[in-house]
């Protein structure tokens, strides 16, 4: 059964060795994630070394995102590794403490007092626990413990209702980047971008590198719902970062805001990948609840192009059981749906040859009943446009170039296709995609399929053209 929705899947202990790996592959995992708030260059580079290797042996395309840390802002570390807070309780955040204890603890952000004041609210791990803010002194901020529980070392803080200063882009950030095009990252997250110019800046510096990777602003801080129309703008895709973002806007803000991302992000030509907690409870258990199974299928439902996996394929212990089981429900939600969230967008005025003929295709295959569409593309562009509508006809991405399939792999519903070569006429390029999906099994005697390339072949932008093959 083919799957649309992709699979994003984070690697670590739990998934980074070979047998794992191919196993995670087999099970469906489209992209892999190198998170580089753990590890170090040298992990990431075997890694995306592994993954590869792996990808080729099998004959599949995969993806590679390397997620960057940003500037989150957590806690030092205590004497004992961890302290209990109860409600009531004093409790002070202090830049200059460099071991904490049940009283204080120290901060890697020491900025963090000129940022908050008497009444704002603090939320460290994930929220789990609320301080309140009662006076800052110098660079301690005193608090009171309102929800309470055990607080480990390096634990992030959020202030809710967003307002921090730090910027996206850390210096560690600016040296993992620099990791991440040497090791050919086809997609690079900028983590708590609040502005496009956090955005700019990082496409400067990938260009700056000599890489070409797609960039994704996640979105998690309350300054990014914000500014969200000039940020999708500035990225080529978004995270719908529930983790910190549920923290900053409170958690039952969040599945509104998740559907207006996937909204605006398809509106706006861009990708989407909805993120954090989809099956939580598969860290440790085989199945997952009724409640993962619900959001995985709303993620879908929504028109998310990719469903994210972080504990649960990194160090959970059932990580291909959990793709397994993101599998089977994207493939039911999608056979299910009633879909008709983004017709609209083919009413949208197009002024570009190239997107005309995108939509062109889409609305001709509902008309004819296309078996599939078979974009001819250097840049994979052609592909992203026809997939921001749910036409419900398989697009595929055929393409020499093989980081245009991985670039690919992110967008719903298009599945890259090799060719060998770079053909020389239109006949000869046409001939060889409907010979490769013949051979996939895609089309077959008599099925229509239609195909959209550019007169002069091999050059990105240029598609001007659409026909309809009766497959021989
Ligand atoms: P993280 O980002 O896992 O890097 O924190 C995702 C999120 O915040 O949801
Ligand atoms: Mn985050």
């Amino acid at each position: 059964m083919s799957r649309g929705t992709k699979i994003v899947a984070t690697l670590g202990p739990a998934s980074s060795d070979p047998h794992t790996l191919e196993r995670l592959i087999v099970a469906g995992v489209n992209v892999v994630r190198l998170n580089f708030s753990h590890g170090s260059a040298a992990d990431h580079i075997a890694r995306a070394g592994l993954v590869r290797e792996t990808a080729d042996r099998l004959g599949v395309s995969v993806g590679i995102l390397a997620d960057l840390q940003g500037p989150k802002i957590r806690v030092g570390a205590f004497a004992d590794g961890a302290v209990q807070l109860h409600p009531g309780d004093p409790f002070v955040l202090d830049a200059a403490c460099t071991l904490g204890n049940a009283g204080r603890v120290g901060l890697d952000y020491r900025d963090l007092p000129r940022d908050v004041e008497a009444g704002a609210v603090l939320l460290l791990d994930d929220g789990r626990i609320v301080l309140d803010v009662e006076r800052v002194s110098g660079g301690e901020i005193h608090t009171r413990v309102r929800v309470g529980g055990t607080l480990s070392n390096s634990k992030g803080i959020n202030r809710q209702g967003g307002g921090l200063s730090a910027p996206a882009l850390t210096d560690k950030d600016r040296q993992d980047l620099q990791t991440a095009v040497a090791l050919g990252a086809d997609y690079i997250a900028i983590s708590f971008p609040k502005t496009a110019a956090d955005m700019h800046e990082a496409r400067a510096l990938v260009a700056a590198a000599g890489g070409s990777s797609m960039l994704v602003a996640k979105i998690e801080r309350c300054e990014a719902i914000a500014n969200l129309d000039e940020i999708l703008l500035a990225s080529d895709g978004i995270m719908v970062a529930r983790g910190d973002l549920g923290v900053e806007v409170g958690d039952a803000a969040v599945p509104a805001l998740q559907k207006r991302m996937i909204r605006e992000a398809r509106q706006h030509n861009r990708f989407v990948i909805t993120a954090t907690q989809m099956m939580e409870s598969m860290i440790s258990a085989p199945i997952p609840t009724r409640a993962e199974v619900s959001d995985v299928a709303n993620a879908v439902l929504d028109g998310t192009d990719a469903v994210m996996l972080s504990a649960e394929s990194a160090t959970g212990r059932y990580p291909v059981e959990t793709v397994e089981a993101v599998a089977r429900i994207c493939v039911a939600a999608e056979t299910s749906s009633v879909n008709t969230f983004d017709k609209e967008l083919l009413d949208r005025p197009q002024t570009r040859v190239d997107q005309s003929i995108a939509m062109a295709a889409l609305f001709t295959a509902g008309h004819i009943g296309a078996r599939a569409i078979a974009a001819l593309t250097q840049s994979g562009s052609t592909a992203l446009w026809m997939s921001r509508v749910d036409g419900g006809v398989p697009i595929y991405a055929v393409t020499p170039e093989e980081s245009t399939r991985r670039k690919v792999c992110i967008f719903r519903g298009v599945y890259p296709v090799k060719t060998v070569n770079h053909a020389s006429t239109r006949e000869e390029a046409v001939a060889q995609a409907e010979r490769a999906l013949r051979e996939l099994g895609v089309v077959g005697h008599g099925d229509r399929l239609l195909v959209t390339l550019g007169e002069s072949m091999g050059q990105p932008g240029s598609t001007n053209t659409l026909l309809i093959v009766e497959v021989a």
